[in-house]
């Protein structure tokens, strides 16, 4: 979130904590700790955490997101979110009219080349361990101007604490200000085992999800899922808006179920 909502004056960690401040005044309670494991138990679910406590809830909702599994190349890691980044629309703008690299990792790096130009005419395409562009993607590049660069990509070159250049298994290193990397993008499940989910292949090629209907609702009776967990490509407005929706969705169920409830209990009381 570093781009839009810095650029207001808003860290993330505060839209964090302005969102907790909402639940609790509503109410909720939040509790602060890893979620090991998650279990049915009768008609509802144990969350146990990783300290032993555990909660009980009727419904779930996961919100869990994703990891994003970068390439091992050193000094990748370390300038992630900085000048190592991945979303021409959370920090494209700060890095306009840079020198930006993209190196190659999956099927959308190309894409992302296409797309860090909009920002930049100076784009330099790494094809690192990749077969590198095909010859349509190849004459696309040629009229665009992106320049490629083949060779595995050995280490990330920093200085005064910015990115200076990648440096090539030939040594050669060259000079960028900017490096755009499209991570493996992981869903955070595997908590949810026990219920029976777990996180597949997106067809996209991207990486693993927690499929769900429009709604959030999951092949796992009475379990949601929310934002970058099961929506890879959510940024903060999506991910929120598939909480609200989501939300709506499990008290619709609960509305369900206490009015199945009710019925059978004045049905009982009738029958006596
Ligand atoms: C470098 C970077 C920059 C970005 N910039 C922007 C931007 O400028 N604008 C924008 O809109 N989006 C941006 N994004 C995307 C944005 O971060 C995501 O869209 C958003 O955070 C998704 O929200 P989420 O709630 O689904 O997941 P997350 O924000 O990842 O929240 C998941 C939460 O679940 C917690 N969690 C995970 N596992 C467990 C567990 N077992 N038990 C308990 N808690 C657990 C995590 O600690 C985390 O707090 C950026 C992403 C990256 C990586």
């Amino acid at each position: 979130m570093h781009g839009l909502l810095a650029r207001e004056g808003m860290a993330p960690t505060e839209l964090l904590e302005r969102g907790r401040a909402e639940v609790r005044g509503y109410g909720g309670h939040v509790v602060n700790g890893e979620v090991a494991d998650a279990a049915r138990e009768g008609d509802g679910f144990t969350v146990t955490l990783v300290d032993g406590k555990s909660v009980r809830a009727r419904r779930l909702l996961v919100t869990t997101g994703l990891v994003d599994l970068l390439p091992e190349i050193p000094g990748l890691r370390e300038r992630w979110g900085r000048d190592v980044l991945h979303c021409p629309y959370c920090h494209g703008w700060e890095v306009r009219d840079q020198a930006i690299g993209v190196l190659a990792t999956g099927p959308m790096s190309v894409h992302q080349a296409l797309l860090f130009r909009q920002l930049s005419g100076d784009v330099t395409y790494f094809t690192h361990h990749s077969a590198g562009p095909d010859t349509e993607q190849a004459e696309q590049f040629a009229a665009r101007g992106i320049r490629v660069v083949t060779g595995a990509v050995t280490a990330v070159e920093v200085a005064d604490d910015r990115l200076v250049g990648v440096r090539l298994a030939d040594g050669t290193v060259v000079r960028r200000d900017a490096l755009s990397v499209a991570p493996r993008l992981v869903a955070r499940a595997g908590f949810l085992a026990g219920l029976g989910l777990r996180s597949v292949d997106h067809p996209s090629g991207v990486g693993e999800y927690v499929p769900a209907d429009p709604f959030g609702r999951t092949e796992a009776a009475g379990v949601w899922v929310a934002g970058n967990v099961s929506d890879l490509a959510a940024q903060v407005g999506a991910a929120a808006a598939g909480g609200a929706v989501a939300a709506a969705a499990i008290n619709t169920d609960l509305i369900a179920e206490d009015t199945r409830q009710a019925v059978a209990a004045l049905r009982s009381a009738e029958s006596r």
